[in-house]
């Protein structure tokens, strides 16, 4: 056989547009100004007193305010309840400003969270009571969100969770225990997935449910590894009695709610960590120009030069990534092969950042009062929460009909 042919011939997979998806978008000059000014508030006021917060687990509700002035816990939420009506690519351009100009990922993280897990469904899927009840005070953060569906023994296998909820006469009786509920200690509200019918993707719902419920508890707050200033805990529903009005988006429709949500926060909770990872990059390439070993600056190592020059690589290909999920979701609504790949692009991207900023600081990227030990613990946490690294790679796969 002639060396050039190839036998068998090759089959082509790609269909349509998916030569790696549209590339049609840019940033509008009022994007812009939306970021850059976000850049100024956070530096401005999300930067000091972290190295304290973090030590302690302290999470700031004067910041969180401020970040409520500001609008970010209503960014998505439409003006007509008091938010900043915001698009998710205009959202996660302002997020990676924030992240830029934030240190204290923790709240940053309870933000995002709370904008993209508990305000973004009650927009995308509340009924106008629901929206009119619960929306205003999510938008100008006198309320705080949570979102539960984690279970002891339900992580990354999120829809077979146990919780049930049984009707009684109109209301809903709901019973089980949720884990790792990020601003659990905090929050004012919940949304709350429970059993309904049986197993599989009709048998969940998704429930609004007021912290003063009879018969809901929320445990001590759990200690962390990183993103320390953002609580978390347990959330225990014994008993706990609930209107038929408190049902979010229909019976049987809260796995759908859930994966739309996911696919919404994804892309919210990492794009702050472009910003860190740029912060990053910065920092790394004025140490290595300032720092001399022998009066030779580390950046003329080649290793060192090469370190940081991959640092770049990562970051600029896990924004790409990110800006296209977000404009995938503005334009055409669902999103989740892009927001998987996203989501694992940015996330090992970020630890990776954290770990080699680490190394180029030398003995002094240890020490706590550079701050990079810090983000290198908060950074892993992005690996795990929204679904773990694993979670993305079966997504991705699953949508190739494999795994
Ligand atoms: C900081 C933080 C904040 C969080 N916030 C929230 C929140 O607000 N609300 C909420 O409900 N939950 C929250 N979570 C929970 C989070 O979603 C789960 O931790 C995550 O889904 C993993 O579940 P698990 O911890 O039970 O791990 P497991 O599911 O027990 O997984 C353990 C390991 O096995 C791997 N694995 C499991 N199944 C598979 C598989 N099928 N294929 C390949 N690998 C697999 C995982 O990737 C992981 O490496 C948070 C978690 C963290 C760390």
């Amino acid at each position: 056989m002639p060396a050039l042919r190839l036998a068998p011939p090759m089959t082509l997979a790609v269909e349509g547009d998916s030569f790696g998806g549209p590339v049609d978008f840019g940033w509008t000059d009022d994007q812009v100004a939306l970021r850059q000014g976000a850049v100024g508030f956070a530096s401005r006021r999300l930067a000091d007193g972290v190295i304290e917060r973090d030590r302690d687990s302290v999470f700031s509700r004067d910041l969180w305010d401020a970040c409520a002035d500001f609008g970010l816990q209503g960014i998505l939420v439409p003006e007509e309840w008091q938010g900043g009506g915001h698009d998710t690519l205009s959202a996660v351009a302002v997020l990676e400003g924030i992240g830029y100009g934030a240190r204290d990922n923790g709240l940053v993280f309870s933000v995002a969270s709370h904008a993209a897990s508990c305000a973004g469904p009650l927009v995308e899927f509340g009924s106008e009571d629901q929206k009119s009840r619960w929306l205003p005070g999510l938008a100008n953060g006198t309320s705080i969100g949570a979102t539960a569906i984690t279970e002891p023994d339900s992580g990354s296998n999120a829809l077979a969770l146990a919780t049930t909820a049984v009707e009684n006469s109109g209301d809903w009786i709901l019973d089980g225990s949720k884990t790792f509920v990020t601003n659990g200690p905090i929050a004012d509200l919940f949304l709350i997935y429970a059993r309904t019918g049986a197993s599989g993707f009709g048998g969940i719902t998704c429930f609004v449910v007021p912290r003063d419920a009879d018969g809901l508890a929320v445990g001590p707050a759990m200690d962390k590894m990183g993103i320390r200033t953002s609580p978390i805990s347990q959330v225990h529903l014994d008993g706990c009695q609930v209107p038929g009005s408190a049902i979010l988006g229909g019976v049987g429709s809260g796995a759908m709610v859930f994966s739309q949500t996911m696919d919404l926060e994804r892309l919210l909770v990492m794009a702050p960590a472009i910003g860190v990872m740029q912060r990053l990059l910065e920092r790394c390439v004025g140490h290595a120009r300032e720092r001399t070993v022998g009066s030779v600056p580390i950046g003329k190592q080649q290793v060192i030069a090469h370190r940081i020059a991959e640092m770049e690589l990562e970051l600029e290909a896990a924004r790409l990534l990110l800006y296209r999920a977000a404009w995938h979701r503005t334009h055409s609504g669902a999103a989740t092969r892009e927001s998987a790949l996203a989501k694992l692009a940015v996330s090992e991207a970020y630890v990776a950042s954290c770990r080699t900023a680490i190394q180029i600081f030398g003995g002094y990227g240890y020490m706590v009062d550079y701050e990079l030990e810090r983000e290198l613990r908060d950074a892993v946490a992005a690996t795990l929460y929204v679904g773990t690294s694993e979670i993305q790679k079966n997504l991705i796969a699953g949508l190739r009909g494999l795994g």
